[in-house]
């Protein structure tokens, strides 16, 4: 039986838990918003890729992405490390990774589709709230260094086809057209010039200004300790300052992050999912030869699995690995020396003096499908488990989740659209 809802707490201020947030106030709920640390997107959604790219929504559950992972296994330099020290959690989950083969062509093209709706929604919501976010809309460059990579790529521009995807088969002079500083020896690759990139940080912040800003309860440096779903509502538990108190909401959206799994614990409900960490530098582009030499056009490079985006004139950065080791956050030298060394190889004019390492955990489902929608207990639902697109994918499934809970009975207050805020940029509806 459901209750009816209208004062709900979304736990959890990173990308996604703001979206969720902002989603739901615009549809009339009276929102809190709660997170451990004192300022938004200080975890996962701090220093991130940047990209947000439906031409990235190809799931991992592939046989060919599995052989190359165990050759990966081997070497120490590669892009997946796993540590072996025995897990239940990790073993089981990737078993359950395995066992979601079948859905790969399904949840391709059903995460691309997603993608393409998510572009609308980030693009509406940076006009209305004037949100500046160091956004570059040159699309991204998929670059290939043998035939066989591209041709696998080629095939999965035919799933992406059927999810309304269009993006250009490229040779290496052509790849150099779209992005005249690259260099190296490459094959070809594909460009999709409707996908985009920004810094995650950025806008996160700005949308929970906005949450702010529109009457919404932010609780920075507010950490659930305990949740209890009871009749009519569930009770949460805060600690802040080293005090306890408890507070009641009709509803609450789970959006922790990799702390997702432990919370769902708690109210009934398995949500596997794992924290695979990865890495990012940020160069600084100090002066005008780096910036010269440094590219515009945010790139996946197929082989290393490192991407790159252009943060405004000064940054960029550079993202990737996928490590198995629990929820460790330790940046390691020898990880982050392969991301320096890829700048250094392929945009050898840019200086690599000034370089800021980071670490940071996706929260990933071993289907790759984020988890969006109710759990067993009433009033208790779910928008997390985004995995390496959590940029990409937050802003359309806070709003599928939006909508979904609209259904069970909220008052609207405000107007789903607002006029754009005073001195917005304007930005084109993207999809
Ligand atoms: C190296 C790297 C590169 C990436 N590149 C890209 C990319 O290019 N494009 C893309 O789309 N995605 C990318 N991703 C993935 C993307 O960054 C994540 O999917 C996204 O940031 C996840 O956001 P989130 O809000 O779910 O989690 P988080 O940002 O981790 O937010 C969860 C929040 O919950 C809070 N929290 C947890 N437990 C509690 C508690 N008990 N009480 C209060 N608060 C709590 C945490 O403090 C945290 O702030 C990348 C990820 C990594 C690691």
């Amino acid at each position: 039986m459901t209750h009816p809802i209208r004062t709900v707490a979304v736990l959890g201020g990173g990308f996604v838990g703001v979206a969720t947030a902002y989603a739901l106030q615009r549809r009339g709920f009276d929102v809190t918003l709660v997170e451990r640390h004192r300022y938004p997107a200080m975890e996962t959604s701090f220093a991130n890729g940047g990209q947000l790219s439906a031409s990235n929504a190809e799931v991992w559950t592939h046989p060919a992405t599995v052989l190359k992972g165990l050759k990966w296994m081997l070497s120490p330099d590669a892009p997946l490390l796993v540590n072996p020290r025995p897990s239940w959690h990790k073993y089981s989950w990737m078993a359950a990774f395995l066992a979601a083969m079948p859905q790969y062509r399904r949840n391709t093209v059903e995460t691309a589709r997603m993608a393409i709706a998510a572009r609308g929604h980030l693009a509406d919501w940076a006009v209305e709230e004037g949100i500046a976010f160091d956004r570059e809309s040159r699309g991204i460059l998929h670059v290939y260094r043998s035939k066989a990579a591209f041709d696998h790529a080629a095939k999965v521009s035919r799933l992406y086809a059927e999810a309304g995807l269009e993006r250009s088969a490229l040779d290496a002079a052509g790849l150099r057209t779209v992005e005249p500083a690259l260099t190296g020896p490459l094959y070809g690759g594909f460009h999709t010039p409707s996908d985009q990139s920004g810094d995650i940080h950025k806008f996160a912040a700005g949308l929970a200004r906005a949450v702010a800003r529109r009457g919404g309860q932010t609780l920075w440096g507010h950490e659930v300790v305990h949740l209890t779903p009871e009749m009519g509502g569930t009770s949460v538990t805060l600690r802040t300052e080293g005090r306890t108190r408890q507070c009641r909401f009709d509803a609450v959206v789970i959006s922790a992050g990799v702390a997702s799994r432990a919370l769902a614990r708690q109210c009934g409900d398995r949500v596997n999912i794992y924290p695979v960490k990865g890495y990012s530098i940020t160069v600084d582009l100090a002066d005008a030869a780096s910036r010269a030499a440094a590219p515009r056009v945010s790139l996946l490079d197929d082989e290393t699995k490192l991407v790159s985006s252009r943060l405004g004139e000064g940054r960029l950065r550079v993202a990737g690995t996928a490590e198995f080791n629990g929820a460790n956050r330790d940046i390691r030298a020898d990880r982050i020396a392969p991301l320096v060394r890829w700048v250094e190889t392929l945009f050898p004019e840019v200086s690599t003096e000034a370089v800021t390492p980071w670490a940071g955990l996706r929260p990933m489902m071993p289907d790759m499908m984020p988890k969006v929608g109710a759990g067993r207990a009433p009033g208790v639902f779910y928008n997390t488990g985004h995995g390496h697109l959590g940029w990409t994918l937050g802003a359309v499934t806070a709003e599928m989740l939006a909508e979904r809970m609209a259904g069970q009975g909220a008052r609207r207050l405000h107007p789903v659209s607002a006029p754009p805020a005073a001195g917005a940029p304007a930005l084109a509806r993207a999809a």
